[in-house]
């Protein structure tokens, strides 16, 4: 079979208005070209759905040698990708709920993340307090530390330490003292979502596959009784596509049985959809030395994360029947998770003015009939209807590259012999991620340091180029190259709004930035966790800079103005 390179001919640029713009894979400017090219012949696989689960999907086969296509709705993450406590997780809560087989595989894929995403995956330390009444005892805690090493393969230095009430205490001072018993200490990985997926999608349209943000799956196509193709609207143009592949694969997510009632096979096991809430609040308020995981009253457990200049706060766990894209946090939400911290944190007294900001997202599980939001599995499972519809849906961000190697697996194992002779197995887990392209994740400080001697004209501090590696990894250097040609240019003489428009201009050119949104919330996280920088003059310059590149009329420029407004707003109003 011939591989078609369906999302990457050559890169070219483009000038607007004196603006130099190259045009990557995943160029904003090609959007309406991969649209063509994906209509333009049958594909092998056709994912629907641009979060990790979809994003892993398409790395999977078209690393494999598939033609493949994949088309969002929203921006790329904005469904629950971009919303979730950003850890690449062991597992160690299912090993409470005797959930032997995912922590063992949780924790594999883990230290196989890191290999691929080494700028996106950082290992960090989490205490884990023991306190009177709380989820764990000593024994139990340590016994549970151990095997959760075993099962995750966690390298010896790494293992878990069992602290004495004085050493916990001195570990993190803010703890309330007259519970405390004790602590364990493990390591957790935090990661990034929302630039984990977008940093698997432009990998995978390294390989081929052609990935369109803002394209909405509006019908499915039938042949024989068979699901063969979709029907696809252009959310920014209007423009329809019909796009048709042997292979189908709903990887929606929280939406995963609205696309299969549209196949009419909407039945037998369903999505329990449950909310989980994270607040940000600024660091000096709530200074822990590290990561806490910590109990809370009602027998629940919180995470509590230190983050640049903030700590974040989550999550809570209800069921959820609301509207899909736009799940908002309640007060009562943000004051269970306030009070939360107050409990164990006795002196830091947060109160919801001290809130800066806030995501929220839909855990989409499967139902289990009698059984509470926080005690079903975190487990995905794989539904294929009787058109051939295959269905993806639960699991977790940790275990996207096995969930993406089972359904390759399954589509290959469907395919005649003499297409699936020249396909690989699955090799991800040796793959470098787009930005990853570290020999080993021991050279990141050395690249670090080079490029902030680089750089200096740019007048960032060592610390500034770390938060920016941590972001973009190797592609670092594209960005502070742009920054640099910013600065001779004059753009503007503020080295912090030159780089914010370095960072756009990349976002362009290589993820596919269509809005003010999709940069500050899921390309950078700046309205999460650089929230000081999002000043007035900033945004204007940033809309104005848009508005430049996509001939965007004042009407236009308004309305997106609008739409932003309203999502800053729902980061720091509740219901
Ligand atoms: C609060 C919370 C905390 C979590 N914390 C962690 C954690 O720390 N670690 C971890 O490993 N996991 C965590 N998870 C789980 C993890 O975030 C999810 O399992 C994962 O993000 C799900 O990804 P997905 O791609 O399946 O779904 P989504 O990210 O929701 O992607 C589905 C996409 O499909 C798109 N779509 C829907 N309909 C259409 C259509 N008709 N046409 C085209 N596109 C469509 C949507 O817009 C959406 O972007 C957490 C989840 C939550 C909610």
């Amino acid at each position: 079979m011939n591989r078609i390179d369906l999302g990457s001919s050559v890169v070219v640029s483009l000038s607007i208005k004196g603006v130099k713009i190259m045009q990557g894979r995943l160029s904003t400017f090609r959007r309406e070209e991969l649209l063509l090219t994906m209509s333009g012949e049958r594909l092998d696989l056709l994912v629907i759905g641009g979060g990790i689960t979809g994003a892993g999907i398409a790395l999977d086969a078209a690393s494999r040698g598939l033609r493949v296509g994949l088309v969002e709705k929203q921006d790329f993450s904005a469904g629950t990708s971009s919303r979730s406590t950003k850890l690449i997780h062991g597992g160690l809560r299912y090993l409470k709920q005797g959930e032997i087989s995912l922590v063992r595989e949780v924790g594999r894929e883990r230290a196989i993340l890191y290999r691929n995403a080494p700028h996106l995956v950082i290992p960090e330390k989490m205490l884990l307090p023991l306190v009177k009444g709380g989820t764990y005892g000593r024994i139990a805690t340590s016994f549970g530390l151990w095997m959760y090493d075993r099962l995750a393969g966690v390298q010896k230095e790494e293992r878990r330490l069992m602290l004495s009430k004085e050493e916990t205490e001195r570990q993190e001072p803010l703890l309330r003292k007259d519970i405390l018993k004790g602590g364990g200490l493990y390591i957790e990985y935090r990661t990034d979502d929302a630039r984990l997926t977008l940093e698997v999608l432009k990998t995978a349209a390294i390989y081929g596959a052609a990935c369109v943000n803002y394209a909405e799956v509006t019908s499915l196509l039938y042949h024989k009784g068979r699901v063969d193709g979709v029907q696809v609207q252009d959310r920014y143009t209007g423009k329809a596509y019909s796009i048709f592949a042997k292979n189908i694969v709903n990887a929606t997510g929280p939406w995963a049985d609205q696309l299969r009632e549209m196949d009419g096979s909407l039945k037998g096991k369903r999505l329990h959809l449950t909310k989980g809430v994270h607040l940000v609040v600024p660091y000096h308020r709530f200074p822990l030395k590290q990561s806490v995981y910590f109990d809370v009253p009602d027998g629940r457990m919180v995470f509590a994360i230190p983050r640049n200049q903030t700590t974040y706060i989550g999550t809570t766990d209800t069921d959820y029947s609301g509207n899909l894209e736009t799940p908002r946090a309640t007060r009562d939400d943000a004051l269970y998770l306030l009070n939360a911290v107050n409990y164990m944190f006795p002196s830091v007294h947060l109160t919801v003015g001290d809130i800066i900001s806030s995501w929220t997202g839909l855990r989409p599980l499967i139902h289990e009939e009698g059984k509470a939001a926080s005690e079903l599995s975190r487990k995905d499972e794989i539904f294929i209807s009787d058109t051939g519809l295959i269905t993806i849906a639960g699991g977790k961000l940790t275990g996207f590259r096995k969930m993406a190697e089972r359904i390759v697996d399954l589509v290959i194992r469907e395919m005649s012999d003499e297409s699936k002779i020249s396909l690989r197995s699955c090799y991800t887990d040796q793959i470098q991620f787009s930005g990853g392209e570290f020999g080993s994740p021991d050279e990141i400080p050395l690249f670090v340091r080079e490029l902030a001697d680089e750089a200096k004209e740019l007048k960032l501090s060592e610390n500034d180029i770390r938060s920016l590696v941590q972001k973009y990894g190797t592609n670092t250097k594209k960005i502070l190259a742009k920054a640099l040609l910013l600065k001779e240019e004059k753009e503007t003489e503020d080295c912090r709004i030159n780089l914010a428009l370095a960072e756009l201009e990349y976002g362009i050119e290589e993820e596919m930035v269509t809005n003010l949104s999709d940069f500050l919330i899921r390309r950078t996280g700046k309205l999460f966790f650089e929230r000081d920088i999002i000043t007035k003059e900033l945004c204007k310059t940033l809309l104005h800079h848009l508005a430049l590149l996509f001939s965007w009329s004042e009407d236009e420029q308004e309305a997106h103005t609008i739409k932003f407004e309203e999502e800053y707003r729902n980061t720091v109003e509740f219901l």
